[in-house]
Order: C-alpha cells, then sequence, then structure tokens
C-alpha cells in the first residue's frame, strides 16, 4: 500500500498582534472595509474537532491520533463568544452561523445557542442564527437545538450512495443516519434545511442526479459546492473540480430547472428552480466564478482569532483582548474599535485573484493557508 504523507506547518499560533486604537471607534451598525464591503456574517467554529475525517477537509492522514487538536483552555468560552459576538452585531452582523470542525461535539452547545438567540440585530431584529452539521449527532440533538432558539440548519451530505458515502467520510458513517438526522430535523422544525455536497470529480459526481433526485420535491435545498483549495492537508487539484455549470447542465438534462434571483446581496449560493415545481436547488461556484466583490463573511476560529478570508494564513488574536494576555484586559469599546480598525483595512479577494490566473495557480503559499476545520467552514 501507498504511504501518503504531506507535510504541514502548523500555524495556527501565527497571529500579528492586533491593534487597540487609540481614537475610540464607535459601533454604528455598518463597518464597511477597504473594498465598500459591509460586514454581515460571522461564522464561528466552536471546536476544531470532528468525528468524520471528510478527505477534502480533514485528511485521516493527517488528522490521526497523532495531531494535536487545541487543548480545551485554548477555546473561547460561551461567556467569551457572546460577548464578541454582542460587539460584532453592533457593527452590523445580522447573521451568525455555528460551525467547526463539528459544531456538534461542543458539549452543551445549547447554552451558547441559548445566548445568542436572546440576542437583536441593529435594526431591533431576531439574529438569524444557523449552523452546518455532519448530521451525525442530529437525530439527538435536533429538538434541544430547536428549545435553544436555533431557527435552521444545514446538513453536509456527500452521495446517496452508501460506499461511496462511507468511503467519502473515512469512518464508516452511514447514509441512513445522516437522513435520520434530517428526517428529525424537519419535524422539529429548524427550516428550511439546506443540504450541502461538495462536488469531487471523480469520488462522487455520479452522485449529482440521485442527491437531486431524492431531495426533489422534500422542501429541502440541496446546494452543490466546487470542491475548494482551502486549507494545506486536502491535496486540491484543479482537475478533481466539477464546474457547476456542468453541475446544472447533468440536472437539467433529468429534471429541467430555470434560474432564480438571489434572496440578497452577497448570497453564496446562485439558485436555481425546478420546472415542474419540485423545489429549488443551489450551486456555490467557489472556484470558476468568484464572488469576493460581496463578500461580508468573517470567522472566529475556534481559539479566538479573526479571520477576514477563507483562504487567509493568519488571523488575528481576539482572545488575548479578552483575556488581557499580555497587558490589561480590554473594554467591550476597546475591542469594538480594533475590529472596526481591522475591517477597515479589510482587502482580501484570494478567489477573484485566482480566478485571473491560469488553472491550478494558486496565490501564496498554498501550504501557509489554515485548515477549514479551524475556521470554520
Ligand atoms: N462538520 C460540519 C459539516 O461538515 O457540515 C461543519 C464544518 S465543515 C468545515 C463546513 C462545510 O465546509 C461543509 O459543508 C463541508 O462540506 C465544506 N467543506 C469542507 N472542505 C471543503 C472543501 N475543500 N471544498 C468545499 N467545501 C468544503
Ligand atoms: Fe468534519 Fe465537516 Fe470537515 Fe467533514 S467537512 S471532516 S464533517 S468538519
Ligand atoms: Fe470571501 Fe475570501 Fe472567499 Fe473571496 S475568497 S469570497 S474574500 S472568503
Amino acid at each position: 500500500m501507498i504511504q501518503k504523507t504531506i507535510n504541514i506547518k502548523d500555524l495556527r499560533q501565527l497571529s500579528p498582534g492586533v491593534l487597540v486604537p487609540d481614537l475610540a471607534f464607535p459601533a454604528a451598525g455598518l463597518l464597511s472595509d477597504s473594498l465598500d464591503r459591509p460586514l454581515r456574517d460571522l461564522r464561528i467554529s466552536v471546536t476544531d474537532r470532528c468525528n468524520f475525517r471528510c478527505s477534502y477537509c480533514m485528511p485521516s492522514e493527517v488528522f490521526n491520533k497523532d495531531y494535536a487538536f487545541l487543548p480545551q483552555t485554548s477555546l473561547l468560552s460561551f461567556e467569551e463568544i457572546a460577548r464578541l459576538a454582542r460587539i460584532f452585531i453592533a457593527h452590523g452582523v445580522e447573521k451568525i452561523r455555528l460551525t467547526g470542525g463539528e459544531p456538534l461535539l461542543r458539549k452543551n452547545l445549547e447554552v451558547l445557542i441559548e445566548m445568542l438567540a436572546s440576542m437583536t440585530t441593529v435594526a431591533g431584529k431576531p439574529l438569524d442564527i444557523t449552523l452546518t452539521t455532519n448530521a451525525s449527532l442530529l437525530a439527538k440533538k435536533a429538538q434541544s437545538l430547536k428549545d435553544a432558539g436555533l431557527q435552521r440548519v444545514t446538513v453536509s451530505l456527500d452521495a446517496m450512495d452508501d460506499t461511496i458515502f462511507r468511503h467519502m467520510n473515512d469512518v464508516d458513517f452511514p447514509v441512513a443516519d445522516v437522513l435520520h438526522g434530517i428526517e428529525v430535523a424537519n419535524k422539529v422544525g429548524l427550516l428550511p434545511i439546506k443540504i450541502n455536497m461538495v462536488v469531487k470529480r471523480g469520488t462522487n459526481d455520479q452522485e449529482i442526479v440521485p442527491m437531486a433526485r431524492h431531495f426533489r420535491h422534500s422542501g429541502n435545498v440541496l446546494r452543490f459546492i466546487e470542491y475548494m483549495d482551502v486549507g494545506a492537508t486536502n491535496g486540491w487539484r484543479m482537475d478533481e473540480v466539477l464546474p457547476s455549470a456542468q453541475v446544472i447542465e447533468r440536472i437539467n438534462a433529468e429534471f429541467p430547472v430555470a434560474a432564480i434571483d438571489a434572496n440578497y446581496l452577497g448570497e453564496t449560493a446562485e439558485r436555481w428552480r425546478y420546472a415542474d415545481g419540485g423545489g429549488e436547488i443551489g450551486v456555490i461556484s467557489s472556484v470558476t466564478q468568484a464572488f469576493c466583490s460581496d463578500c461580508n463573511r468573517a470567522r472566529l476560529s475556534t481559539e479566538g482569532k479573526l479571520f477576514l478570508c477563507l483562504f487567509a494564513s493568519q488571523g488575528h488574536d481576539l482572545r488575548s483582548l479578552l483575556r488581557g494576555d499580555h497587558r490589561a484586559k480590554f473594554s467591550d469599546e476597546q475591542i469594538s474599535s480594533a475590529i472596526a480598525h481591522i475591517w477597515h483595512k479589510r482587502d482580501d479577494r484570494y478567489s477573484e485573484l485566482r480566478a485571473k490566473l491560469p488553472p491550478d495557480t494558486q496565490i501564496g503559499d498554498g501550504k501557509k493557508r489554515v485548515e477549514m476545520s479551524y475556521i470554520g467552514g
């Protein structure tokens, strides 16, 4: 058997010091970056651990028994997350997505959801709270998540075929259990449910039509995601990316679809509707059609670093401000000003720049990018 060795650098410790400006920058509900993009969407990774080993995200060769996951003391506590969430909301965040790793592995997550569910946006509307999960624990937790105030979930599922799915999650997890999780989530009303399928050419692209067939008329929105070159360990190759245009072609040949308008500016998925009223699907073309110009997303890593782009190699250490690691602890106003300062300077647009280059070109040193399981998808 051929052993695959992937050398990676541990970049989790790398983080520039966060500048707390002398001049206070009071939150006014709108923060624009250097490319005039507002901050609206915050993705919070609540754990870097996962019980799956999807090859495109946490390949088992790297994330094995010797891998050093973050110690418990490094993780932001729920109180710390809630404090930062309040500050981000005052700057205009309207939507929070809990992610990971596998977020349902974080103990008592319902407590955090309750804290977030009590918050409102600057406009006084309820915060849009959602969670992305592999659904392995969803059947067990759906009711308590709903009771805590979670509105909806996104479930990742890459195939209907049990053999292909077990191979892709690399822990022999059966499709039937994910489908049961989705069924329970539907029953308790975690709606609308979105189903994310990462399409890897040559691995699961034959599952596109069976997945479409299964979720048509279910009320759940299936979304096909182009396999992305995130992180430094998945051995990404352009020839394994199936462009979304081809996904749509294959579905259209079986079940005719027509394009529909986006729900809001900055929506990552392009929406399509079955002509026969079978519902809606989406495609997320992160590789072939960059959507950086509307990117209003910030990511908070498990240990409290703020990342401005999925492809960043460094985050801004907000936890040190919360805990006063090197100096005195900072006030909410000071942390708020620091976040404003960071966002004002943001000029990230990795996918847009890469799209202008020949296929297979990566910008910067691909080995320096942090993993998606660490900053959250
Ligand atoms: N464990 C949860 C799950 O799988 O739903 C949440 C975290 S996971 C990192 C979030 C999303 O990122 C999932 O829908 C996953 O399929 C997607 N993802 C991970 N690696 C990816 C890659 N290389 N390309 C595209 N999507 C990816
Ligand atoms: Fe785990 Fe989600 Fe990554 Fe799969 S995609 S390894 S389920 S974090
Ligand atoms: Fe946003 Fe970065 Fe993705 Fe562009 S590449 S859409 S800036 S996360």
